[in-house]
């Protein structure tokens, strides 16, 4: 069994996006993210810590927009506008969640394409189930990238996802699809889960449910990516994966903390760095 290392292989990433940041700054353009939250979710606020910690590492300028969390719709709605038209910004990220009384998906419609660095608008979606360039949402992104440095071959493989969300299992479907994978996808829903699982040359757990996958789900010589965060009373973080009894038996796996978590911020930086490269371009 080989641990799939994400945290160096974000680390190797990050030092490689420096240089290409370093060369866009000699030609006059400085990478800009802007990072916009509503309301105070303390989990968010961790993520968007990381996110500025890495653009700061990388050279990458960052901007963060507060917003109360009785900010109404309209509120948020005129910041991205303003954001859009910003030619000094590259990137626009809204973290999630926010709250109830606004509506999430109108707020991420919102965000020009060209900025939107998370690739959630149906813009992107739509590009990438036509496997055209776009900007690809940034789990899914860490995922095909982590395998594709361990070697674990994806065209031809069976893919068998767990997990149904628009950020991870359903943009997951169409990347591993372009890269000619047989993909099924499973949810809350879907029977005999077990028998389906098994049958994976690549098993991918998004789910939310700590050490939900258990070393009879798996056959022998599995790639296991494990996309969960689920932090216990005593605050130690679990993915969805037993650890434990699942690496006796995958050929590759990915551990939690140091797996799926930092590529996913690399490869947000990826997508920031190639939307400045458009300022390029005009
Ligand atoms: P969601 O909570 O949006 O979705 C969970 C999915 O799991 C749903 O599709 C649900 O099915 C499915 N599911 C729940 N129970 C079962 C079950 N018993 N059997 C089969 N499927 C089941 O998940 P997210 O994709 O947002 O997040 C999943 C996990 O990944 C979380 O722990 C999250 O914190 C983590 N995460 C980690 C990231 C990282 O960078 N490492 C990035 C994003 C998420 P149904 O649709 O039928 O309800």
């Amino acid at each position: 069994m080989e641990l799939m290392d994400g945290k160096e292989l974000a680390k190797n990433i990050r030092a490689n996006l420096k240089e290409e940041v370093e060369e866009l700054k000699k030609k006059g353009i400085y990478p800009k993210l802007a990072v916009i939250m509503v309301g105070d979710d303390k989990a968010s606020a961790v993520y968007v810590r990381n996110k500025s910690k890495a653009c700061n590492e990388i050279g990458v300028e960052y901007e963060e927009f507060l917003l109360k969390a009785d900010t109404t719709m309209d509120e948020l709605l005129e910041l991205i506008q303003k954001l859009n038209k910003d030619e000094k910004i590259d990137g626009i990220l809204l973290q999630s969640p926010i709250p109830r009384h606004l509506d999430i998906n109108e707020a991420f419609m919102a965000i020009d394409p060209k900025k939107d660095v998370d690739g959630f608008h149906p813009v992107n979606v739509g590009k990438l189930s036509l496997n055209q360039d776009c900007f690809v949402s940034c789990t899914p992104y860490g995922i095909i990238k982590m395998l594709e440095t361990y070697n674990v071959p994806i065209e031809g493989a069976r893919a068998v996802i767990i997990g149904r969300s628009n950020i991870v299992g359903k943009p997951l479907i169409q990347c591993l699809l372009n890269k000619n994978a047989t993909v099924t996808i499973c949810h809350s829903k879907t029977k005999n889960l077990e028998e389906v699982t098994k049958q994976a040359d690549i098993l991918i757990a998004a789910i939310g449910k700590p050490e939900f996958v258990k070393g009879n789900m798996v056959k022998e010589g599995t790639a296991v990516i494990d996309v969960g965060i689920n932090r216990t009373d005593e605050g130690k973080l679990l993915g969805d994966v037993n650890f434990e009894e699942v690496s006796k038996k995958a050929s590759y796996i990915t551990p939690v903390p140091g797996g799926v978590g930092p590529m996913t911020i690399a490869m947000l930086m990826t997508n920031v760095v190639k939307a400045a490269k458009y300022r390029e371009q005009k």
